[in-house]
């Protein structure tokens, strides 16, 4: 009798794992864009048994903290971004560093400090993203942080206006073993492109794109995956056919579409809201203003399996945080994981439990929606 109580105890306990591990899949796809065979195999091999514990353990506490209602965190993130510098080469009208609007100082992540975290958070990490604002290719040490993280089999993913993508860093990039590349495009003529990428210049960027493309035939490399990332604006919406030519031409894996984040989305005083619908993240009032789509439940999966390092150290829950006006800890003085468990960081998950609109940064994020279309 006892023996067919823990068989049947055993099966729903096993039953439980599957089910969570299989949600965990699927809400961290449903983050990502698209779907690629070879990107998604690559990723998977990087699961080990304790980074898919740590990733059960961490939506058990998701759903958990939905049931009783209150901010419940088992595990460690599986995602962590961290920002190679705050320079940038552009001056992108939507983005603080562009605009050179930071409160917080400009610089460069150091190695040794790079290191030392990723020492201690590597068993649980699967998924290291290389940027939050600043263009990752300014910071002279870049590619050899990649290449530390890939030897202890992190996915590792940059996100770059390959305005510095000559041939001899995209042998480099190649051969770092990144294993995702998104090359910002946002326009396929140089009047378009610059409109948003004020300052960049077309021809650079596809120069670059070829560069990766040659040198990942030459080294007969199946990373990084590239595609290119096409912000969906009102001046370059009219460009969607001719960047899926332009991806195919030069060669890299994909083009992938992605909604923009718009700061005075009530007025939108650049005119920046997309007239296609679904390239939106905004609704039309009658009056002509613009409202949210997103219906902005107490609740956020980013900031349960995720969080951003900046340069210099401040932790913040995520890359809404553009300015680190949530700091909740310094790795100058703590561990990462004691940050994670401190007291700032247990009061930051109550109050979006108890009001996310009450949260500057909350009240226009795209937590809850899928910011990437086809
Ligand atoms: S800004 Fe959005 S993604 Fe970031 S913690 Fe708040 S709700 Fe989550």
């Amino acid at each position: 009798m006892q023996l067919l109580a823990i068989l049947y105890i055993g099966k729903k306990l096993y039953l439980m794992l599957k089910s969570a591990t299989r949600r965990l899949l699927i809400n961290y796809l449903w983050q990502m864009p698209g779907f690629n065979k070879q990107d998604t195999i690559n990723l998977l091999r990087k699961l080990t048994i304790p980074r898919c514990w740590n990733g059960v353990k961490l939506l058990a506490g998701y759903y958990a903290g939905m049931l009783f209602n209150k901010p419940i965190q088992w595990g460690y993130p599986i995602s962590i971004s961290f920002e190679p510098t705050t320079s940038c080469n552009l001056r992108c009208p939507e983005c603080p560093s562009g605009l050179r609007q930071f409160t917080r100082p400009t610089g460069m992540l150091q190695t040794d400090f790079f290191t030392r975290t990723i020492d201690e958070i590597h068993r649980e990490l699967l998924y290291l993203i290389f940027y939050f604002q600043g263009e990752p290719y300014l910071n002279p040490d870049f590619l050899e942080m990649v290449k530390y993280a890939v030897q202890k089999k992190i996915y590792t993913a940059t996100s770059t206006n390959a305005h510095y993508l000559t041939d001899e860093n995209a042998r480099k990039t190649v051969e770092s073993g990144l294993d995702r590349l998104i090359i910002s495009i946002d326009g396929t003529t140089q009047e378009v492109y610059q409109q948003y990428r004020i300052g960049g210049n077309i021809d650079k960027v596809i120069e670059g794109a070829r560069n990766i493309v040659k040198w990942k035939k030459a080294l007969n490399s199946k990373t990084p995956f590239v595609f290119f990332q096409f912000l969906v604006v009102k001046p370059n919406e009219h460009q969607i056919e001719a960047i899926k030519k332009l991806a195919k031409e030069v060669g890299v894996d994909e083009v992938r579409f992605k909604t923009a984040q718009v700061y005075d989305y009530e007025t939108d005083p650049n005119q920046l809201i997309p007239s296609i619908d679904k390239f939106s993240r905004y609704r039309k009032n009658e009056d002509g203003t613009y409202r949210a789509k997103n219906k902005l439940a107490n609740r956020c999966w980013k900031q349960q399996h995720s969080n951003v390092i900046t340069w210099d150290g401040l932790v913040v829950p995520c890359c809404f945080d553009k300015d680190a006006s949530h700091q909740l800890g310094n790795l100058q003085d703590q561990s990462f994981k004691a940050i994670w468990r401190n007291q700032q960081y247990q009061q930051f998950r109550s109050d979006l439990k108890k009001s996310r609109k009450t949260i500057d940064i909350c009240s226009n994020c795209s937590e809850g929606v899928s910011v990437w279309k086809d």
